[in-house]
């Protein structure tokens, strides 16, 4: 029997993306059938989507780096048909069929049980973007940034990893300062937890290796010119934690802000995350985040409003997070 699906197919070296029927036979390899029940748009699937970055490997692609679901068949070890289980990244809608399909076949040891205190929207209105927004936060608490060190900076405050990190923080007790290019959103920014907007363009700058010191800390998603400014403006013995590249994948920063000012720099990846590193970042969320402003993030769209909103997320046109509902 065969499933939908959107599916990215290579002609002309342009991608073309349709709504298709696809063949169980054709899933790939693994030992678990899951019956998909919401995927999410991630800024990956935007890049995989749109043919702008080449970060699909193989042909035909099912994009969506994230799903939700219940086991249909399995012959793994601590998985039984009927489980609800959470998928974040580990190669799919790149490399292996992702999540904007109404099945998918992967590795058992790449599902973790649905987190008991989220549902599958809910699960799924967080995904990879929130997750990582919350390896983001651990970096912090981690580097010894607390709530008394002083604000922290949320770079791309309006998007998806931006927002969840906003909310999380705020729950938390930091002082939270939102950057973004949306200064008409300041209203959703500061219902979300944002103490204070600046501009985007203050970050934007050619950068000096140090400027005044602000921020205790700083969650970036955005890359390029935004974090090299971020690094010269963060206080002695800060921490940033680097997840994102929506400017840009070049850092034109110095050595200045790491010899001068024992800034630490941590690199977040989400992807290829332990699974004890992954389950500490659902825990945060747990015991963290607010499902009401969860819930004022979040927008729903099916497959085919999915395909038509992976050309915003890339235009930073997307606010907060989206969640594809499959059934
Ligand atoms: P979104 O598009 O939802 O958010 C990105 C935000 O960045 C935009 O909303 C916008 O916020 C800002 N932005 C966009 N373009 C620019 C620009 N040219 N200059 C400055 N700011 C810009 O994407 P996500 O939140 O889902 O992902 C953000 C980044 O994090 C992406 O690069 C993604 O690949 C990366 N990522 C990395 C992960 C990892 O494992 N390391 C996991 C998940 C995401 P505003 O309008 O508020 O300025």
């Amino acid at each position: 029997m065969g499933f939908k699906a959107v599916v990215i197919e290579k002609k002309d070296d342009a991608n073309v993306v349709g709504i298709k029927e696809f063949a169980v036979d054709d899933l790939m390899e693994g030992d678990t059938v899951v019956r998909i029940s919401h995927s999410s748009l991630n800024y990956k699937d935007g890049l995989a989507v749109t043919g702008s970055s080449p970060v699909v490997r193989r042909f035909p692609m099912v994009p969506g780096i994230d799903f939700v679901g219940t086991v249909e068949s399995t012959s793994a070890d601590r998985l039984a048909v009927g489980d609800a289980v959470l998928l974040n990244g580990w190669g799919t809608g790149e490399r292996h069929l992702g999540g904007w399909a109404e099945k998918s076949r992967v590795p058992g040891k790449w599902l973790t049980p649905l987190p008991p205190g989220f549902s599958p929207e809910q699960a799924m209105a967080i995904g990879t973007a929130g997750y990582t927004a919350a390896l983001c936060v651990l970096a912090l608490q981690d580097g010894g940034v607390t709530p008394e060190s002083g604000e922290v900076v949320v770079s791309g405050a309006a998007g998806g990893v931006g927002s969840v990190a906003v909310s999380l923080l705020a729950s938390l007790g930091y002082t939270v300062v939102a950057s973004t290019g949306r200064l008409e959103e300041e209203g959703y920014l500061k219902k979300i937890g944002a103490s204070r907007i600046i501009s985007r363009d203050e970050l934007a700058v050619a950068p000096r290796p140090l400027e005044k010191e602000l921020w205790a800390g700083a969650i970036d998603s955005v890359g390029s010119t935004t974090l090299a400014n971020i690094l010269a403006k963060t206080k002695y013995g800060g921490t940033v934690a680097c997840c994102g590249l929506a400017a840009g994948m070049d850092l034109p920063t110095t050595v200045a802000p790491f010899i001068l000012r024992g800034v630490t720099l941590r690199g977040i990846d989400s992807v290829m995350a332990s699974p004890a590193v992954r389950s500490r970042a659902w825990e945060l969320l747990d015991r963290t985040l607010d499902r009401k402003v969860l819930a004022e993030m979040t927008s729903v769209v099916s497959l085919e409003g999915a395909v038509k909103a992976a050309e915003d997320i890339l235009k930073g046109k997307v606010r907060g997070r989206v969640v594809v509902k499959i059934d």
